[in-house]
């Protein structure tokens, strides 16, 4: 089976060709944060339109470089949601367009399973594993015995880490994406100067909160600020430093929770927020202890790509989803069917 994939419901245009024996044939990623970049976030309307300038080309694009036509492929996937509804609206009326045009089938695609079902595009992994899934709209536990069997363990309560991530280096004057720059400024810096707190670790669970420790930086800058009149270099370090622990410790305990509650011989993560080396560290140090694999996708697989959403459509397809014309945008929807409805979890 060959698979196209069509991604674009949040602020990356992207498009995907995607073979049953794992091969990724093309990838191509479009993103949008230049065009955001002067908002201080995502505009849907500006994303929803870039979406539909940009989807055919990727399209194209993705098709020239695996060097197949439609007529080569066996299906066309395509995220139905959740997302931003006028980005999800462009993806699915150019993949109905392009399934009717060429007979092919649809699949509608759950944005959230192609990112839980990475680890077995990159690595082949079997089931069940758990996936720790991290990014600047999400934050989840899922155990993943299925290509349509999630469990939702817990998650965030408020913002997502990378949100965190980016609004304390807005806070600090440092360059978006703010995970990066953060960092980078924690090399220098010393995680143990001021303390910071660990939401929610006293309570049982694998739910996480991430907003009150944006606030917590938010005051320790202020009286920094008032104190000795402006943030020194080294102030700024500490800060990261102290901050990126906060996350990486209470991650890695949410995760040694969510492993004993569900124990599974694969961790793996995914999410622009993997990327971030102590938490890496973190994680990897749990999954020893718990005598599991530790797996972290490739970067540009574990953010946003049509790659993934190729292969869950493979998988949705090879366990029987057909998808018609009739095949809705969902901007919610979450993974976990058996699951009562989320508590802010993020878009
Ligand atoms: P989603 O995929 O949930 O729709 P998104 O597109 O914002 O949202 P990603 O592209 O997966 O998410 O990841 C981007 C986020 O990852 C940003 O918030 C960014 O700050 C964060 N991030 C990137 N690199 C790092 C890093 N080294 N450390 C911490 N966070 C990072
Ligand atoms: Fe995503």
């Amino acid at each position: 089976l060959t698979f196209l994939g069509i991604e674009s419901s949040c602020d990356d245009t992207a498009a995907a060709v995607v073979t049953e024996g794992r091969e990724i044939l093309a990838s191509v990623v479009a993103g949008q944060t230049t065009l955001h970049a002067d908002f201080g976030g995502v505009v849907p309307e500006i994303a929803a339109r870039a979406h539909a300038e940009k989807l055919d080309s990727c399209v194209e694009q993705a098709l020239a470089q695996a060097g197949r036509s439609l007529a080569d492929l066996d299906g066309i996937a395509v995220t139905a949601g959740p997302g931003l509804i006028g980005g999800v609206l462009s993806g699915l009326m150019l993949a109905k367009g392009l399934a009717a045009g060429s007979g092919l089938p649809l699949v509608g695609v759950n944005h959230l399973a192609g990112h839980a079902l990475t680890p077995r595009l990159t690595d082949g992994t079997d089931y069940p594993y758990l996936m720790l899934l991290v990014s600047g709209g999400h934050c989840q536990f899922l155990s993943v015995a299925g290509p349509e069997d999630f469990t939702r363990l817990g998650g965030t309560i408020d913002d997502a880490p990378g949100e965190a991530f980016d609004k304390v280096a807005k806070l600090l004057g440092l360059p978006q994406p703010g995970g990066p720059s953060v960092e980078a400024a924690a090399r220098d810096g010393d995680p143990r100067r001021f303390s910071l707190p660990r939401p929610l670790l006293d309570r049982p669970g694998c739910d996480l909160s991430f907003s009150g420790l944006k606030t917590a930086v938010l005051r320790l800058r202020d009286d920094l600020a008032a104190a000795q009149g402006g943030l020194h270099e080294q102030d700024r370090a500490d800060i990261c430093a102290g901050f990126q622990a906060a996350v990486a410790e209470v991650l890695a305990e949410k995760t040694r929770r969510a492993l004993a509650q569900s124990p599974a011989p694969v961790l793996a993560v995914a999410g622009g927020v993997a990327a971030n080396q102590t938490l890496r560290a973190a994680l990897q140090q749990v999954a020893r202890d718990a005598g599991a694999g530790f797996l972290a996708p490739p970067l540009r697989l574990c953010t946003d790509n049509a790659a993934m959403i190729a292969w869950a459509g493979i998988e949705a397809y090879r366990a029987g989803q057909r998808d018609g014309m009739d095949l809705a945008a969902r901007p919610r929807w979450p993974l976990d069917r058996k699951a009562a409805p989320m508590l802010g979890a993020g878009k």
